[in-house]
């Protein structure tokens, strides 16, 4: 009987006669098709030694076609965010403002002046083009773009601190995630690492120890990003670093990590130092994130004495290290809602700090209203805590509203979530106490119809008391 069903399968010289297959060879081209429908085939044969019947050709067509679509469809992709996690590593960090992605499309699209002096029609250096407005900015003498604030660091140390020694906290020796070690970074820059103090306190007279100015190249502080240190404990300001640095002529280096312009108290958060407060305090250079509280896209900035930029500028790794052009584009256009004072207006990142929870809970409430129409009715409105995320003010909460949904399989609706019917956005939701959360704050609002659409098909697509997994 398999043998007899086996035979119905036509060879593949006869399907790409089809009309059908005329239309996907059109598309894809003969040897793509020819190959997906191979694939077709040997699924079917196996199928049918199973105990199943040979498929009609228009199936073996549509599994071919299928194939095709699934080989070309694109790994990355965008998705809404409805984790309550504003900047979210995994999920791409700062989402860029409307302004930014037109800066990005427009030189995208064609040739700019990267190298290119417009003055003189001599070559010219993509150096100064970010570099401009975050000195306006920060009051820095210089600036440096790089790949991100890993590459900064690296770079900083590489070419100011090789075979000679930097002097950092142990309470400052962080694993800021993805396996980014600050001591591992240390090593690979050729720097020597001198840990001064303990875990819990040290004091501006360890640094003062270990300081010996023929060897020592930098004192480095970094921002503890994802961990807090508190009870019995204590690091020495800015300033008192500075202080001491200045004494024998030591640059002192301040990894800001997420790095922000605007102050971060107006929103009922901790403080969260800013970029100017440290080049103030007399930071010799201040690294940080692009896109972590800057709010723009990947990108490691590099600000402050102009010597010491020059002297990064010059480096090799600067090459490699190095951004393009769309990055560039980007990052000015950022740069310019902070300038023109329309950072919280602008950039989605702020926006949703600043986003009040009434405006929250009645944007969830709609949500709720919307679906209730569509026949879900087990939501519910919770109050709920949000985070910054991205290395910033660990352990701060922005209170947020969310919708919660009940369901027997959280995990379950939460992956239907993840993995939406094709040409839907996925939605990632957080899990707490047995109910999905959809958390507002996070999503961006021109994203709320799209966010109905996957959540009501997920929600179609788990039957009610259904407890498996
Ligand atoms: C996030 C962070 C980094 C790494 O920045 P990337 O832009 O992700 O490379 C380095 N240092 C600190 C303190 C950070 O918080």
């Amino acid at each position: 009987m398999n043998a007899e069903e086996l035979r119905k399968l036509p060879a593949v010289s006869r399907l790409l006669e089809l009309p059908e297959a005329r239309a996907l060879i059109a598309q894809h081209g003969h040897t793509r098709v020819t190959e997906a429908l191979r694939i077709a085939l040997h699924a079917a044969r196996q199928a049918i030694r199973s105990g199943d019947v040979a498929p009609s050709p228009d199936r073996l067509l549509a599994n071919a076609a299928q194939h095709l679509f699934v080989a070309l469809a694109p790994s990355l992709v965008p998705v809404i965010n409805a984790s309550g996690v504003i900047i979210h590593t995994n999920l791409g960090r700062a989402p860029l403002s409307e302004r930014a992605r037109h800066a990005a499309a427009r030189v995208a699209a064609g040739y700019c002046n990267l190298e290119y002096d417009l003055t003189t029609g001599e070559r010219g250096s993509r150096y100064v083009h970010a570099a401009r407005l975050l000195k306006q900015l920060t009051g820095a003498e210089d600036a440096l773009v790089v790949n991100n604030n890993a590459a900064a660091v690296l770079l900083v140390l590489s070419a100011l601190a090789r075979d000679r020694e930097v002097l950092i906290s142990r309470s400052q020796l962080v694993e800021i995630g993805g396996g980014f070690r600050i001591p591992d970074v240390m090593r690979q820059s050729g720097a020597r690492l001198v840990e001064v103090g303990t875990t819990n306190r040290t004091y501006v007279h360890d640094y003062a120890e270990a300081l010996h100015p023929a060897n020592t190249a930098l004192i480095l502080r970094v921002h503890h990003s994802n961990f807090i240190l508190s009870g019995f404990v204590h690091e020495p300001s800015l300033q008192e670093l500075v202080a001491l640095g200045e004494e024998h002529g030591i640059p002192v280096v301040d990894d800001l990590g997420s790095g922000s312009l605007l102050d971060t108290q107006q929103f009922g958060l901790a403080h969260e130092p800013t970029i100017q407060e440290s080049l103030a305090a007399g930071a010799a250079l201040v690294t940080a994130s692009g896109d972590k509280l800057l709010g723009g896209p990947q990108a490691g900035l590099i600000l402050g004495k102009a010597e010491l930029i020059a002297r990064l500028r010059r480096h090799p790794l600067a090459r490699a290290l190095r951004v393009d052009k769309t990055t560039l584009a980007a990052l000015e256009a950022t740069l310019r809602s902070y300038l023109e004072g329309r950072a919280l207006e602008e950039l989605p990142v702020w926006r949703m700090i600043a986003a009040q929870p009434e405006t929250l809970r009645r944007r969830v409430q709609r949500w709720q209203r919307r679906l209730h129409a569509w026949g879900v009715k087990n939501t519910t409105v919770i109050p709920t805590q949000a985070t910054v995320g991205g290395g910033s003010l660990p352990g701060q909460q922005l209170p947020s509203w969310a919708l919660a949904l009940a369901s027997p399989s959280p995990d379950r609706l939460a992956r239907h979530l993840r993995q939406p019917p094709q040409g839907r956005t996925p939605v990632i939701a957080r899990i707490e106490e047995g109910y999905v959360l959809l958390d507002a704050r996070t999503v961006l609002p021109e994203q709320d119809g799209e966010l109905l659409v996957t959540l009501h098909l997920a929600l179609s697509d788990v039957p009610p008391g259904s407890g498996t997994n």
